[in-house]
């Protein structure tokens, strides 16, 4: 399976989970992370994670200029609003294409874990993914991580390991609105 990470403190769990039964690649697709040092430390913890599991760790394309224009237009959405479907979407999608050209047959997203998003949205942006390479017999894990307690073992583990889980979801407009919210305290995501 290839498995889309967006950090290494939302990983773990799943990662423990699906590797019972699957053997895992991990993909580090993320354009929407800003700013580019921000980027850096996730993607840095993540090859940290995916060196602990011994797990091969596939970076996508950063373009975080593109992401921005291609979401402007949303930029005054709540989170889990358009933008949040549009981003989803596009790493879905993304993730779809790349486990196609690697030759794997299911992709699933560790995403669900947070508490700030919807499961249900989630993996209806990952069955239309799976529509758009049907043609390629490539399978969408439908998942909802947080529950069962996922979200607590995921930043327990988290927490050994030293990874640092931010008080914003990844792009720009959410950190504003993050720093907003209560002299900046924020919530974890
Ligand atoms: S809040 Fe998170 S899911 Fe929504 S657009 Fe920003 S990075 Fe993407």
């Amino acid at each position: 399976m290839l498995l889309h990470i967006c950090c290494a403190p939302c990983s773990p769990h799943v990662i423990n989970v699906l590797k019972t039964d699957f053997e895992l690649t991990l993909y580090f697709y993320n354009p929407n992370i800003h700013p580019e040092r921000e980027y850096r430390a996730r993607l840095g913890e993540a090859k940290k994670l995916a060196d602990i599991e011994d797990i091969l760790l596939v970076e996508g394309e950063y373009r975080p200029r593109e992401w921005l224009e291609e979401t402007r237009q949303w930029k005054d959405e709540p989170e889990r609003g358009r933008r949040c479907e549009f981003c989803i979407g596009q790493r879905l999608s993304e993730t779809a294409r790349m486990a196609g050209e690697m030759g794997i047959k299911r992709f699933g997203t560790v995403l669900s874990l947070s508490r700030l998003k919807s499961a249900i949205m989630i993996n209806s942006m990952g069955q239309k993914a799976q529509e758009a390479f049907a043609e390629k017999g490539i399978v969408f894990h439908l998942a909802d991580w947080k529950k069962k307690e996922g979200f607590n073992i995921s930043a327990k583990i988290s927490g050994t390991l030293g990874f640092v889980r931010q008080d914003y979801c990844g792009c720009a407009y959410g950190r504003r609105n993050a720093k907003k919210k209560a002299g900046s305290a924020g919530q974890p995501v």
